[in-house]
Parts: C-alpha cells; structure tokens; sequence
C-alpha cells in the first residue's frame, strides 16, 4: 500500500539523542533504535496532523467488526479487572484510548465510577451513545484532569501509538491519587521480528505507521520510574481471542505458553515477543 504522507525526522522520543541505529523495515516504514537509551521507535515518522486523521478510521466500523473486536478484547479486560479489584474493590477510574468503551463497561458493571478519553470520533460516539460512558475527547494531556484525581487509570494498547509516552506517563502520575495505579497493555514485537528475520520470512508485525515506538518490559519499567512511579509489576495479563482461526491459534499457543513460563518461573520470565501487563504505583502501596 502507497500512503502519501508527510513525515517527520526526530529525536529519541525517551532521550532526545538524534542518532539512531536502523533495525526493521516495513515497507517505507523504518524502525531504529537509540544507541543511546535502546529505545525502538518509528523514525522518520508521520506528521501530527496525518496521525490525527489516521485514527479517525483506525478502528472497526460496522457493528458485527466492533462485536468480533469487543470478543477478542473480552479476556484482556476481565483479566484485568480481576487485578485491579485484587488490589482496589472500587473507585473512580479512566482509561485512555479507550475505543468503544468496553473496558469501562466491565468495571462500571462492578461498581466502578468510570469514564475514558479517546480521539477516534466515531467510537466516543458509540461509548456515549450507544453504551452511555463519559468520554472526553483526546489526547489526555488536553483534557487537563485534576490533580490527584483517580484511584486508577489505564491503557490498553495505546502506548505504542503515542508521540510522546513520556509526557502521557507523566500526566498519568499527576492525575493518579498516591496509592493510585497505572495498568498498561503493550505488544513488544522486536523479538518476534529479529526471529522471522532470521528465517527471511517477511510480515508486518509491527503495524507501521500505526505503531510508533515497541516497549520491551525493561524499557516501560524505566519510563514509569522516570516520571515518579515507585513499584512495577511485570505479568503476561491473559491472550486475545482474534476472529480468524490461525491468529486465535497462535494467540493461543503462544498465550498458555508464556503464562505457563511466567507461573512456573513464580513470576519472573516474561516470555519474549508477547503482550505484556504492568501495574505501577504511584506513592507508597496501600
Ligand atoms: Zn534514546
């Protein structure tokens, strides 16, 4: 596919170091990492207003494909559920990027005082008319929450899309109450891309340009400590369930796998190349 587009030459979105080492193509596309900080990142990369624009039409828009999404989201989000309310039964919450509004349904449905942001139109319009959630229009940083306001925020799948995920953190942690958590859902591909590379297969695994950047567990863990969060918990966090049988498969595969590892390992190896959860504290652990 050919998409005319501006694009942008920058920086180390983490360090600010401007020379970078290539790693993956994808298409036109060019992830590099930073010799500085080993940040991966899209670069050169498409210009605000195109990325504006892109996600007006990034998510699915008919009901049947907000349905199949919704059902390939399901177990992510109960699991997560599940790991707030272990640690908080209820409170108020917002989650970032919220698409549809799925995630805050399932917590408003256990007693959550929920509400989201978002920048696609089309799904504010499906979570405030068709499901009846309070969404704010995005970026985060513009809706200017208070300060110590939630017991939680969340994001899933959202950092990986950011221009700048430092200034997205930073504002988690000034929104977030002390004892307050960040949950955040992140692929982390590059393991995955250096292994096919090895075998010559080619893929598109890391969805260019829609992802700018790829998190491993390591680099996310320095980012939260960066802008104030005093404890990370690492973990699996459950697998999606895709529409189509050979993604539902691997997912599957790879998802029991990885968690067998990660419980067999009492927590400590997080499997190369899957999704990943991580929880941070703000402040000292209630
Ligand atoms: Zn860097």
């Amino acid at each position: 596919m050919r998409i005319d587009m501006e694009t942008e030459e920058i920086p180390c979105p983490i360090c600010e170091n401007t020379e970078k080492d290539p790693l993956h193509r994808e298409g036109s596309f060019q992830m590099v990492r930073c010799p500085s900080c080993q940040f991966i990142y899209l670069n050169p990369r498409p210009a605000h207003e195109f990325l504006l624009n892109f996600y007006q039409h990034y998510l699915p828009e008919d009901g049947y494909l907000i349905q199949s999404w919704e059902r390939m989201m399901r177990p992510i989000f109960t699991r997560a559920a599940r790991l707030i309310q272990q640690r908080k039964r209820q409170g108020r919450l917002l989650d970032v990027g919220t698409g549809f509004g799925f995630f805050l349904m399932e917590m408003r449905k256990r007693g959550w005082d929920v509400m989201g942001v978002e920048i696609s139109q089309k799904a504010i319009d499906y979570a405030k008319g068709v499901l009846g959630l309070t969404i704010y229009p995005g970026p985060l940083e513009e809706v200017v929450f208070p300060e110590n306001h939630f017991d939680v925020v969340s994001g899933f799948y959202l950092i990986e899309h950011l221009s700048d995920p430092m200034a997205f953190l930073k504002e988690c942690h000034r929104i977030l109450k002390s004892g307050g958590f960040l949950l955040l859902r992140y692929p982390h591909t590059t393991p995955i891309k250096n292994l096919l590379r090895l075998f010559g297969i080619p893929n598109r695994l890391y969805d260019l340009p829609a992802h700018l950047s790829d998190f491993s567990p390591e680099m996310i863990q320095r980012c939260l400590e960066r802008v104030g969060f005093e404890r990370c918990w690492h973990m699996i966090g459950g697998h999606t369930v895709p529409a189509d049988w050979t993604s539902r498969i691997a997912s599957s595969v790879f998802g029991n796998l990885s968690e067998s590892l990660f419980f067999l390992s009492t927590g400590k190896f997080l499997f190369p190349g899957v999704s990943k959860t991580v929880l941070a504290v703000k402040g000292s652990c209630e």
